[in-house]
């Protein structure tokens, strides 16, 4: 397997940085995941753009173009010849000293890293999943934007921590006045007579871009869709839910808490615009 680091391909055993790298230290840098599918990166352009203002955010600058970064990228997935794939970008603040102070770091890292997939089970997409809420919260857009994908996931460590110990794949958090926000890893939507929501950024979610490539094939297919804040009630007497995300695609959730999401199994809407999403992930994007 072949690794970009900073400047060049290595194989993953040469893939090291430094202790002092301020991203090791203070988790202090940003990151992309994103998914190839037969060659395709999935809204690359998307990505790409993302990284570029949670750096910009965090006042990180990145040490490539958009274009560079974006070449590397797909070269990376051919070098290990991967049609299918996640693909992982990292731009760290760089290695400096022990204090705090980003100052002392001259020069960002940036590694790139594109592995076989691994996914939810097949199965889960035909069973939905099961989840539950958990104490963890997401801080909201007025302390640190949940719309900067940065390497400070511990809030989303503790969600996945919680969900274990449920004995669940995945939960979902609440922002401090109990609004749902977000799973660890995914946005969450769900189907109310027809209608579908999904939590707005300001409540505590990083913008996704599976989220948002669902909400343009739901209004495409003239389905009404918006952004609405709503809380763990509004989840329990869903019609239908689902979560989205890079790595979970469009996922069913046909239990919350203990309570039954509709009958208990995926509900036709969600099925359809998993459908229609597979669809799209071939074409829209680069090769
Ligand atoms: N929310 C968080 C906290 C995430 O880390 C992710 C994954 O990237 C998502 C949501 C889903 O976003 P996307 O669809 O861009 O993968």
């Amino acid at each position: 397997q072949l690794i970009y680091l900073n400047d060049r391909f290595v194989n993953k055993k040469d893939a090291l940085v430094s202790v002092y790298d301020h991203g090791f230290l203070y988790g202090d840098g940003v990151f992309e995941g994103i998914r190839a599918y037969e060659g395709n990166v999935f809204r690359l352009d998307e990505h790409i753009d993302r990284l570029y203002d949670s750096a910009k955010s965090i006042m990180l600058s990145v040490p490539f173009t958009k274009e560079e970064l974006s070449e590397l990228t797909v070269e990376t997935l051919k070098r290990n010849q991967l049609n299918d794939a996640y693909i992982r970008i990292v731009v760290s603040r760089g290695v400096g000293n022990l204090g705090l102070d980003p100052s002392s770091c001259r020069r960002p890292q940036v590694i790139i890293i594109a592995e076989q997939l691994s996914l939810f089970p097949k199965a889960l997409y035909e069973t939905g999943i099961e989840i539950v809420t958990v104490a963890t919260r997401r801080n909201r857009s007025d302390v640190l934007s949940p719309k900067v994908k940065s390497l400070n996931y511990l809030n989303n460590i503790l969600v996945r921590i919680e969900a274990n110990l449920a004995g669940v794949s995945e939960a979902l958090m609440l922002n401090d006045q109990g609004y749902v926000a977000e799973g660890s890893a995914d946005n969450v939507f769900i189907i109310k007579n027809g209608e579908i929501l999904t939590p707005p950024g300001y409540v505590g979610a990083l913008e996704g871009i599976t989220r948002n490539a669902v909400m343009e094939i739901a209004s495409g297919l003239g389905f009404p869709v918006r952004e609405q804040v709503f809380t763990r009630h509004d989840v329990y007497v869903a019609d239908e839910m689902f979560l989205t995300g890079t790595a979970a695609e469009v996922i069913s959730v046909v239990k919350v808490d203990g309570r039954t999401i509709g009958d208990g199994t995926p509900g036709e809407l969600t099925k359809k615009l998993l459908k229609e999403f597979r669809k799209t992930v071939t074409t829209d994007g680069t090769k």
